[in-house]
């Protein structure tokens, strides 16, 4: 197996790409902001299974993070990152700076993620959705894969980017992969590792709400709703937004709804911002 190749600049990771392709490889794109955990490389396993090149990009995107947020402290651990790629058998590394990215200062053109972004995550993160579209964007224009994977983790995210897709005409697949947890059923995340011990413990109220959800939902929304909202109390966590939406539309679902429905969670516990997700049928 070749070595895996640590890419820091667009032009070389375009001609590397243009040989391969020139010699009929197919590519698959996974992007990441790297801290790279088991989901991370769930993907890249998807991505090895779907195409003949792999590339995995790793560049935190300053675009989609607010003035507050933790751009600045958010993990950073390329020599571990590369270390698991290899045994998952990625080809490319794209790790560019944010010079090599935005080398004009900050993108002046911007994609609009439209209304849904400003639901949800988008509604605590304002501007977060349109800097991860314009990243994203970028990232297909500079790669040109055949097909991008992406974690069902970020549900609203795989909304977004889907919805892109389709909008912009863009010509490539949309590969997503099912959330992959501990075995406690904490969504892996890089920002698990800001948790303390006892964060830690509180932080499993977003999956349990889930599952009481999925518990609940022969009987409806309203009990969906209040089911979940108890996992939460349980664990003396406060939910930032706890909602029942249509997988067609991401708009929030009637009270009458039934059939199928996704449930999205988001909570801070101590100062980490966690999200989390999971199908359901309504009944
Ligand atoms: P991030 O590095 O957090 O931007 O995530 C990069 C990609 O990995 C995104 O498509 C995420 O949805 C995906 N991802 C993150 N966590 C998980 C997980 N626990 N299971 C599956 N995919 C994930």
């Amino acid at each position: 197996m070749a070595r895996i190749r640590i890419v820091p600049t667009v032009v070389e990771l375009r001609a590397l790409l243009a040989d391969r392709r020139r010699a009929g490889s197919t590519v698959a794109l996974v992007p990441t902001m790297g801290a790279l955990h088991e989901g991370h490389l769930e993907l890249v396993r998807r991505a090895r299974e779907l195409a003949d090149v792999v590339v995995v990009s790793i560049f935190v995107n300053p675009l989609q993070f607010g003035p507050n947020e933790d751009f600045d402290r958010y993990p950073r651990a390329l020599d571990a990152d590369v270390a698991a790629l290899e045994t998952v058998g990625a080809d490319l590394v794209f790790a560019p700076s944010v010079a090599e990215m935005y080398p004009d200062g900050p993108s002046q053109t911007r994609v609009a993620a439209g209304p849904i972004a400003a639901l949800y995550e988008g509604a605590s993160r304002p501007g977060h959705f349109d800097g991860m579209l314009t990243v994203v964007s970028k990232l297909f224009h500079i790669v040109q894969p055949d097909i991008a994977c992406f974690g069902q983790k970020d549900a609203q995210q795989v909304y977004l980017v889907q919805r892109m897709v389709r909008d912009l005409d863009l010509p490539l697949g949309i590969e997503v992969v099912p959330t992959v947890r501990e075995v406690d059923g904490l969504a892996m995340s890089s920002r698990n590792r800001y948790l303390s011990d006892e964060e830690r413990v509180a932080a499993l109220a977003l999956s349990e709400s889930l599952r009481a959800a999925d518990r609940a939902s022969a009987d409806g929304l309203a009990e969906v709703l209040a089911e979940a909202d108890a996992a939460f109390g349980a664990h003396d966590v406060q939910p930032d937004y706890l909602v029942v939406v249509d997988p067609a539309t991401f708009l929030p679902v009637g009270d009458d709804a039934t059939g199928e429905a996704v449930v999205l969670v988001a909570a801070r516990v101590g100062a980490t911002r966690l999200i989390d997700n999971a199908r359901i049928t309504l009944g």
